[in-house]
């Protein structure tokens, strides 16, 4: 399979195609790298909107019932869950099948061509996972999917890095009893956009809502502080004093809310649009991902370049202090040579 062939089907919208290539980038297949650099110029497009929340909350539900809703508004929906205790990697039809099934999903979604499902399982891939699921997400986006909905495990201080790919963040709650470890772990009022209490038709929804909606006037009152001072984030301030953060309650197994969501959704886009913030954010993923990528070489560089200094006795600040050195002055040599 060459590369051109599967970037022109992707711009297409081949549905095959695009799962090879997304099977390429998890596999961390040499042209991977290729078919990403190509596409990168139909990105974009897409509003990457992450959900997450714990286990059991109801990700799956909503993902479904809201892929329906878009669906409605005549949007095309690419979807990527990423688990990382799924047992499945990508790909594996029967078990995104068992999961969904699990989650009270409508099977029509399968038999929907402008709908694209696909899992991520990580075990023992955690570290490249958040990486990954961003590429998968820009494969979903060059194939044109207009809203590409990414479901991960765990809130807050994520492993998979959502803020790193998505542009809308909704966090999902549900009631509980007892003390609310949800809403204070460290982080869930900073990444979420949007807030879901799912399950309200359990007892305590009002609860959590009236706590949450607490924390987050709280929030307000920091970013007050904030503005303050001098070396404030301006583009985090200005998106948070341009959004107030809803807090929403849903019965996603029934549907109940899920309009709702969604039109919360598309504010926060025309939000971050109208604003010239959703540039800003991508501009700013663009080239921490530059420099991630120019990370990776010059470490698969170094590992190849050096690796007759790691064996042995090791002063690594001597060691290190020397790759630097003889690295920048190759880099200068270079560009002398230029
Ligand atoms: P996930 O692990 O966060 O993806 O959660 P799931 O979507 O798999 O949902 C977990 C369970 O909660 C499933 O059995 C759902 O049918 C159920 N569930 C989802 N939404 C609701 C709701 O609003 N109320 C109640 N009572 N159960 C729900």
């Amino acid at each position: 399979m060459n590369v051109d062939e599967i970037v022109e089907g992707i711009a297409k919208g081949n549905r095959r195609l695009l799962a090879k290539a997304i099977t390429y980038v998890e596999n961390e297949h040499p042209i991977s790298k290729e078919i990403l650099r190509r596409i990168y110029a139909r990105t974009g497009r897409a509003h990457v909107v992450g959900i997450t929340g714990f286990p059991g909350v109801g990700k799956s539900t909503i993902v479904s019932k809201l892929t329906e809703e878009f669906r409605r508004r005549g949007k095309s929906v690419g979807i990527v869950a990423v688990d990382p205790s799924s047992p499945f990697t990508g790909g594996a039809l029967l078990g995104d099948r068992l999961r969904l099934e699990g989650a009270d999903v409508n099977k029509n979604l399968w038999l929907d061509d402008r709908v694209f499902f696909r899992s991520m399982g990580s075990r023992g891939r955690l570290g490249g996972i958040a990486k990954k699921t961003g590429e998968v997400v820009k494969l979903l986006d060059a194939a044109g999917y207009e809203i590409v909905l990414v479901e991960t495990v765990g809130a807050g201080q994520s492993e998979v890095g959502i803020l790193e790919v998505a542009d809308t963040i909704v966090v999902v709650l549900m009631p509980e009893t007892g003390d609310d470890i949800q809403v204070n772990k460290a982080g869930i009022l900073e990444i979420g956009d949007i807030f879901v209490i799912n399950k309200s038709d359990l007892e305590g929804a009002e609860n959590v809502e009236r706590w949450i909606k607490y924390m987050l006037s709280l929030d307000e009152e920091t970013v007050m502080e904030l503005t303050k001072l001098s070396h404030a984030d301006e583009r985090k301030l200005m998106e948070r004093l341009k959004w107030k953060k809803p807090v929403l309650k849903t019965i996603a197994d029934r549907g109940v809310g899920i309009k709702e969501l969604a039109d919360e959704i598309e504010k926060h886009y025309e939000v971050l649009k109208t604003n010239g913030i959703l540039q800003e954010k991508r501009r700013e993923r663009a080239k921490l991902s530059a420099i991630e990528m120019a990370v990776e070489e010059i470490r698969a560089e170094i590992m190849k370049r050096y690796a007759h200094l790691f064996d042995g006795e090791i002063d690594p600040y001597a060691l290190a202090e020397k790759i630097v050195r003889e690295v920048l002055e190759c880099s200068s040599h270079s560009k002398q040579a230029q």
